[in-house]
């Protein structure tokens, strides 16, 4: 852990009583209501479904906020104002941020959201919602300057931040990323397979195909090589 994440560490919420492990750090989501409990029960076990309940190399904290702020959009009551729209504007600063067009100015908002969401909310659901956000900024405020400034998702998961590209050098020919491709995006060109990025979606089912002799398709973070 860098020495910023760990100070920020230090400063992050300590009534929390429960936690997730991601990237190998445990984040602390934080209901602490008994109320919230039965909440954060429900997605605790879908996010187990979407990151694993073991520490996790692989999950993006931002979308990991994300992933908590879409659910409990669905969740809220929609009675008060500042947790309706207040988790509406969360969930829309960090759609944006996972699809690469967050902006300089987004993480101020989110904070003063989150505030107003906890001074104002009318119920616990409200006022603890925004702890997955305010948790994941405080702990890996690395990964939010990644994906806003530099376009960059560091764990690869962010799908409109990742790229795929085929090494000739290590491509056997064997057809089963063209085969398997829903885009059409791969063509043979003389006896190994291309991609054309202009079709393609970024599903990674040819990273996932291409045999383990082989390990031919490169995943990367757009703008870094792979395409
Ligand atoms: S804070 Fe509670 S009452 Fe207000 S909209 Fe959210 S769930 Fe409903
Ligand atoms: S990532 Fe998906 S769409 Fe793109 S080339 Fe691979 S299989 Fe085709
Ligand atoms: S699956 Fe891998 S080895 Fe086979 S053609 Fe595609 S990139 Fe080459």
């Amino acid at each position: 852990m860098s020495a910023q994440t760990e100070q920020a560490a230090a400063a992050a919420p300590k009534t929390a009583t429960k936690s997730l492990l991601v990237r190998g750090y445990e984040v602390v989501i934080g209901f602490e209501t008994h109320a919230q409990l039965s909440t954060s029960s429900k997605i605790f076990s879908r996010a187990s479904t979407a990151f694993g309940a073991e520490p996790n190399t692989q999950a993006c904290a931002v979308d990991l906020a994300r992933y908590f702020v879409d659910f409990l959009c669905d969740e809220s009551c929609g009675k008060c104002l500042p947790c309706r729209e207040g988790l509406k504007r969360m969930r829309e600063i960090l759609d944006r941020i996972v699809s690469g067009k967050g902006e300089e100015g987004d993480l101020e908002v989110l904070q003063e959201t989150a505030a107003l969401m906890k001074d104002a909310s009318l119920c616990a659901l409200g006022r603890t919602a925004v702890n997955p956000v305010l948790s994941t900024m405080a702990y890996f405020p690395e990964e939010y300057a990644a994906h806003i400034r530099q376009k960059r998702c560091p764990s690869l998961s962010c799908k409109a931040l990742v790229s795929y590209s085929i090494q000739p050098e290590r491509c056997i020919g064997c057809g089963l990323c063209q085969k398997n491709c829903p885009s059409k995006a791969i063509s043979e060109v003389g006896e190994v397979c291309v991609i054309d990025q202009s079709l393609c979606n970024r599903c990674g089912i040819c990273f996932d195909v291409c045999p383990p002799k082989a390990r031919a398709v490169k995943k990367a973070s757009r703008g870094d090589g792979a395409g």
